[in-house]
């Protein structure tokens, strides 16, 4: 039997090692937590099926200068942290424009366009339906141009891909939403991204299910990872364990491990914070305000506030100050209710210059293989990615091309 460590529980390794084990493959699963505990808990909960072009920087002058004179909710950056991360941002922004956008994007679009079903099986098998509502995602707007420009944008998708919209007018809105004091100038309703009520509770349903399978979930120090004659030990808390294989799922942790095998790569990190709130309304499915960088979920817990990009050094101190706006205007749209938890959460996405993950073997280590840096829709494409690397390491034709992903791109 093949036997692999998975390093890293959040949505990206627990669905790798529920691909490898459906496969055959006796799996540990490594982590300093429980599963689902850091971004993949943190998120919006959307699985984005509108997202088939990833998020590109903007080249547009207007938004930089806001940004910069930090009037941009949606972006927000501090000063000293800027020098680390100047070099994968002048990636991003090289493959932001239209040409290698377009590129990225042919190859996004498939990937994206198997999410939700590679997501439909493990929630049937992990009787998690309860925890997924099936009734899209709304962008409100507040400008007529802004509403414009995205009816205009969402219909090339459509042409393009055969995403589903329907923008909707104020009074719509309101319909759908009473719960909201202001509908703005209209909204663009997506009609078929899903949104996870729990996203942790929906990652450590699908960790049950590993287990159930007889999968072996341990606690333990990824940085322990050592190469052995015939392939990969880590140390974990209830000892040593070796497999001839060792995937490293550990998000924007990822980079770090690498370095002590010769591998760099770029990451744009960008953080994002959350708070939950109760006892006030409750919209009925998630809400983008783009004007103000946030979304506001309907969640288990409560409504959810996620926030736009941060950039910050790697452990610098949080600033609230991101949430604090969207809070404020979050508050004008719905009766926010008590904050649930005294400080506000964060984490961090793990996003690649280039926009795509990262996933397929290493390149000069026998038995390595890489999966990260799914930046914003990694809670979307876990199982999708997960197929994709657990099909390369059994030696099958993948559902998609996987060369777009490959690892060399950035290290040989
Ligand atoms: C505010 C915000 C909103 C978002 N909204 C969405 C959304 O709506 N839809 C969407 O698709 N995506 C969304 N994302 C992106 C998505 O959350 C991430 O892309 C995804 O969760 C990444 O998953 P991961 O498994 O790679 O990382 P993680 O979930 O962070 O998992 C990595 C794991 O590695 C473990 N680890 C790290 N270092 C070590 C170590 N040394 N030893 C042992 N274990 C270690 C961690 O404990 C963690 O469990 C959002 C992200 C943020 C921040």
């Amino acid at each position: 039997m093949k036997s692999a460590i998975v390093l890293g529980a959040g949505m990206i390794g627990v669905a790798t090692a529920l691909h490898l084990q459906q496969r055959g493959w006796s799996i540990v699963l490594l982590d300093r937590k429980e599963p689902g505990r850091e971004t993949s808990y943190v998120n919006a909960g959307i699985i984005q099926s509108e997202a088939v072009r990833p998020y590109e920087m903007s080249h547009d002058w207007r938004e930089i200068a806001n940004i910069a004179l930090g009037r941009c909710n949606k972006v927000r950056y501090h000063l000293a942290a800027l020098p680390r991360h100047l070099g994968p941002l002048l990636g991003y922004w090289w493959h932001s424009f239209p040409v290698r956008h377009a590129r990225a994007s042919e190859a996004y679009a498939q990937i994206i366009g198997c999410a939700a079903r590679e997501h439909e099986v493990f929630i049937r098998q992990s009787n998690a339906r309860h925890l997924i509502r099936r009734d899209g995602f709304r962008f409100l707007y507040r400008q007529q141009s802004a509403f414009e420009e995205a009816v205009a944008a969402a219909e090339s998708l459509r042409q393009a891909y055969g995403v589903k919209f329907s923008p909707m007018s104020p009074s719509d809105l309101k319909k759908a939403e009473p719960a909201l004091a202001d509908a703005g100038v209209g909204a663009l309703h997506w009609l078929e991204p899903w949104a996870a009520l729990d996203p942790g509770a929906l990652v450590s349903a699908y960790a049950d299910l590993f287990m159930r399978l007889g999968g072996r979930i341990v606690r333990g120090d990824a940085q322990s990872l050592a190469k052995t004659g015939s392939g990969w030990s880590v140390i974990a808390d209830d000892g040593r364990m070796e497999a001839e294989a060792a995937v490293v799922a550990l998000g924007p942790w990822s980079p770090d491990l690498l370095k002590r095998f010769g591998y760099w790569f770029p990451m744009v990190r960008k953080r994002g914070y959350y708070r939950h709130y109760a006892g006030g309304s409750r919209l009925d499915v998630p809400l983008c305000d783009p004007a103000n960088g946030y979304v506001l979920a309907p969640m288990a817990k409560g409504a959810r506030i996620t926030t736009g990009a941060e950039l910050a050094a790697p452990g610098a101190k949080p600033d609230f100050s991101q949430l604090a706006h969207a809070e404020q205007a979050a508050g004008k749209l719905i009766m926010l209710g008590r904050p649930l938890e005294p400080e506000p959460g964060y984490g961090t996405r793990p996003c690649m210059p280039d926009m795509l993950p990262v996933v397929g073997a290493a390149p000069r280590h026998r038995g390595l293989w890489l999966h990260f840096g799914h930046g914003h829709q990694g809670f979307t494409l876990g199982p999708a990615t997960g197929r994709v690397i657990a099909e390369l390491m059994n030696n099958e034709v993948s559902m998609t091309n996987p060369l777009p992903y490959r690892p060399e791109r950035y290290c040989i």
